[in-house]
């Protein structure tokens, strides 16, 4: 064998083990997916904790507050808890003083924390609730009304541990296709039994599911640690696909750099639980899944589309007969590729993913507390 051919069979063998694995992992989540059926409802509503983690947003708290006395839940059983780190622009005053006057009746604590970060505020605010159930609430989420039945009516189960929501981007977002490809997977794999990514700007978990358990000052992903936590526990951590909400558009620029802060968080959080993945079917293969996508991924398709080059490279005009052949194969599988939205946004993925490796690689932390607030 010629080493331009070896360089190109080692590349599409390589490409294939890449993509293969998520292409039927993803297949089996949007079959789950068509077959979703939403739980009983009827049951009584718990009293429930609303957590609101904050820090600088003096903007959007009124607007939360509001969206919250006004929810569809009987405000008798709501207690609100806003957990404010170091904000600078009044946020934790403004929220007193709007708690003041318009949550009378309502039982409610505004609590500050110094040290910055999401993760710190929520292990403040596990030591602080008293409900068997809490919701946590991004300031940037806007809800349905019904938003709080929905995440409690899934507690009847006592499987369920925690519940997240289903971020809806809108139609033209650049984000829109990697939006309901995401939805699909972690809804396929709440199906299947446990999802290890959620959506903290939405959810709610079981108290004795978290445990005495804290979550790592040191990982951003305070959503999807909680996730792993609750199915360390025995739980199951589910997005409900009936349970839509949405969050204002951000510019391009501020998109990617949000992609790779969240990427960061992920990949810490999912190597920190790397002891969950397994190769059995099942909850340990979810994670798997997960490791393997954001972690091995990135890396497996560069080396494959490296080598893909360096077999032009190598040899750019073989003469005709088999050279011919793989440089053309080579060249329509990176034309199909571009050309196609599932590869842009496969490629867009995968380059998120390393350069928030590559920044983990170099001592860079991209920080929660850093808003991206317009
Ligand atoms: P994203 O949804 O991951 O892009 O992150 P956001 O910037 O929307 O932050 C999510 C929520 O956490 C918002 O309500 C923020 O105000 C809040 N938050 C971010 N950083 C901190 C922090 O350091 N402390 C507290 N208490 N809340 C924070
Ligand atoms: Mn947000």
């Amino acid at each position: 064998m010629e080493e331009y051919e070896a360089l190109w069979a080692f590349g599409i063998i390589l490409s294939f083990f890449t993509i293969a694995p998520p292409w039927f992992h993803y297949q089996k989540a949007r079959r789950l997916e068509s077959s979703f059926s939403p739980p009983l409802g009827g049951l009584e509503l718990p009293t429930l904790t609303v957590l609101l983690p904050v820090r600088n947003e003096s903007i959007l708290i009124l607007g939360k507050l509001d969206e919250i006395l006004g929810a569809d839940y009987p405000m008798s059983k709501i207690s609100i808890l806003v957990v404010d780190s170091g904000s600078t622009d009044g946020t934790a005053e403004i929220a007193r003083n709007h708690l003041i006057e318009n949550a009378r009746g309502i039982e409610w604590r505004v609590e500050s924390v110094d040290l910055p970060g999401k993760s710190i505020a929520v292990n403040t605010a596990l030591d602080i609730i008293n409900t068997e159930i809490f919701a946590m609430l991004d300031a940037d989420a806007v809800l349905q009304p019904d938003a709080l039945k929905l995440l409690v009516r899934w507690f009847q189960d006592s499987d369920i541990g925690g519940v997240c929501g289903r971020l809806d981007a809108s139609k033209g977002a650049p984000d829109f296709s990697y939006r309901s490809r995401f939805n699909t997977l972690r809804i396929g794999e709440s199906l299947m039994g446990s999802t290890p990514i959620f959506e903290g700007s939405v959810c709610a978990f079981r108290m004795s599911s978290i445990g005495s358990a804290k979550i790592s000052p040191n990982i951003n992903a305070d959503d999807s640690q909680l996730a792993m936590l609750v199915r360390r526990n025995g739980f199951r951590a589910i997005m409900d696909p009936e349970l839509r909400f949405t969050e204002p558009d951000s510019t391009n620029r501020n998109q990617r750099r949000r992609s790779v802060r969240r990427a960061q968080g992920l990949v810490r959080a999912l190597l920190a639980n790397r002891d969950l993945a397994t190769f059995k079917r099942g909850q340990g293969r979810i994670h798997a899944h997960a490791l393997f996508f954001h972690v091995m991924m990135p890396w497996t398709l560069l080396l494959s589309f490296s080598s893909l080059l360096a077999s032009f490279i190598v040899d750019p005009f073989p003469s005709l007969g088999v050279g011919a052949k793989t440089h053309l194969i080579s060249v329509a599988i990176l034309l199909v590729v571009i050309l196609s939205k599932t590869g842009r946004g496969f490629l867009r993925g995968a380059s998120v993913l390393l350069e928030s490796h590559v920044l983990m690689l170099l001592g860079v932390r991209l920080n929660v507390w850093e808003t991206d607030r317009e």
